[in-house]
């Protein structure tokens, strides 16, 4: 059994944290918030004193953290100071972070050290369950170290290459989803305009070519995918705000990279509309409702 240190218990971190207790991990774990460091020992969590704390002896050491300015804090110490957990983890420990944050920032933090970079998705849900699929980038050798890590966290485990392209990885496949959704919310807008039936739509598309995830398990109309968050008044599942930023992150790559995404733009515009709109907290999916509310 292998010794852990895990940042950021939130949402995503603490179920993560508690299933590498729960699989006999000796898992020390450190949080900003004393509800979330409560919520973690009640788990089987060790408390740590702080980030480094967490680091310090540890043969894996993960984050789970909102975005690219607190990864770095934690890794690097307040304001990139010193005193992160780059400095204070033993030589031969795996770093890891989980956080989905920019590319840049991503191969930025281990401070010279091979560190993973392993986004995730599969939501709260999955991370209680276990069932998380891990996007890895990074060293071949650090990969195949950490699978069993990973394997307690989750199903689906991709090395996608080397650092930075786990979470290009996860920029792509999350700009390509809000896409489909859109794509999804306009057919349905459409067909109700027609006089279509949502069943008959859904008969049609899910066995042709209009086919995809967003349709047959995440469909945005209630009726068709009974688990799908239409059907509970479009409670996430993964809110919209959580889509807007990851699309600022996907454009973000693709202006640096020089990648032209023109409907990644514009999903993150109408992304940006319906969050401004007081959708921000609503599952991404809702957003066929300003759709159908939007004029021609
Ligand atoms: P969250 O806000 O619930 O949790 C983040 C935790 O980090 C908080 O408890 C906060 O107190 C703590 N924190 C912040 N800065 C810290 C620091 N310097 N040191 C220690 N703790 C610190 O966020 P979440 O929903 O758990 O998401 C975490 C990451 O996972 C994000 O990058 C998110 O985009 C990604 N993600 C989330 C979901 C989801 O459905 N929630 C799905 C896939 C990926």
């Amino acid at each position: 059994m292998a010794r852990i240190g895990f940042v950021g218990l939130g949402n995503m971190g603490l179920p993560m944290a508690r299933n590498l207790a729960r699989k006999g991990h000796e898992v020390r774990g450190y949080d900003l918030s004393a509800a979330a460091m409560d919520a973690a020992a009640e788990g089987g969590v060790g408390r740590a004193q702080s980030a480094a704390d967490a680091a310090r002896g540890a043969d894996f050491v993960i984050s789970m953290l909102p975005a690219g300015a607190h990864v770095k804090d934690a890794w690097l110490g307040a304001g990139g100071q010193g005193g992160g957990m780059a400095a204070a983890c033993d030589p031969q420990a795996v770093l890891i972070d989980c956080s989905t944050i920019d590319v840049e920032t991503a191969r930025s933090v281990a401070a010279g050290r091979p560190m993973l970079d392993a986004p995730v998705s599969g939501g709260t849900m999955g991370a209680e369950a276990g069932t998380l699929t891990f996007m890895v980038g990074g060293d071949a050798a650090a990969f195949a170290s950490a699978k069993p890590i990973f394997e307690a966290m989750g199903r689906t485990i991709v090395h996608c290459g080397e650092a930075g392209a786990g979470q290009a990885a996860k920029l792509c496949n999350n700009m390509l989803l809000a896409i489909c959704m859109i794509g999804t919310g306009e057919a349905f807008t459409l067909a109700e305009k027609l006089g279509l039936s949502h069943e008959a739509l859904f008969e049609v598309a899910s066995k042709s070519s209009g086919q995809s995830w967003a349709l047959t398990t995440y469909c945005p109309v209630p009726g068709p995918v009974p688990g799908s968050p239409a059907n509970r008044d479009y409670r996430p599942g993964f809110a919209t705000a959580l889509m807007l930023k990851d699309l600022g992150l996907s454009q973000q790559a693709a202006e640096a990279a020089g990648a032209a995404t023109p409907l990644g733009a514009a999903a993150l515009e109408l992304y940006r509309r319906f969050a401004e709109g007081g959708g921000a907290g609503t599952d991404f999916s809702g957003i066929i409702n300003m759709l159908r509310g939007t004029a021609r």
